[in-house]
């Protein structure tokens, strides 16, 4: 997809701080970090949210998590261990339309999900 930000992002038309890449999936830094350690994964292919590339293609969304657990391990956290997240929706504060996996850790967690403010 021309116009979307993750696409430019695998193509390399906006830089980013790459930590792995597969043939099907691309892993770099998130731009706003909420852990010490905080990396997106993404499929190479365009795949609006997590649901969709469920049910779209389940192999990739299988290369997405192996990618994460991949990048887990390469950061030292797979046996401090870590969060994978899909935010899904307008509750979740989606704002990226290409489904992506955030890896989070490198530091003791908080809670999570619950309402903000
Ligand atoms: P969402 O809220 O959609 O689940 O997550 C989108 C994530 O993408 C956010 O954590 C945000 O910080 C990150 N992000 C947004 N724009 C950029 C960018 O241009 N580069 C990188 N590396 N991350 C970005
Ligand atoms: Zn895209």
């Amino acid at each position: 997809m021309s116009d979307c930000l993750f696409c430019k992002i695998v193509a390399g038309d906006i830089p980013s701080t790459k930590v792995h890449e597969t043939e099907t999936t691309f892993a770099f830094r998130d731009i706003n970090p909420q852990s010490k350690v905080h990396v997106l994964v993404v499929p190479k292919a365009h795949h609006e949210d997590v649901v969709e590339l469920a049910a779209a293609d389940p192999q990739l969304l299988a290369d997405v998590i192996a990618t994460g657990a991949a990048v887990a391990k390469a950061e030292g956290m797979d046996v401090s261990g870590f969060r994978f997240v899909f935010n899904t929706g307008e509750h979740a504060g989606r704002t990226v339309f290409h489904a992506h996996l955030h890896v989070l850790g490198g530091e003791q967690l908080g809670l999570f999900g619950r309402p903000t403010g």
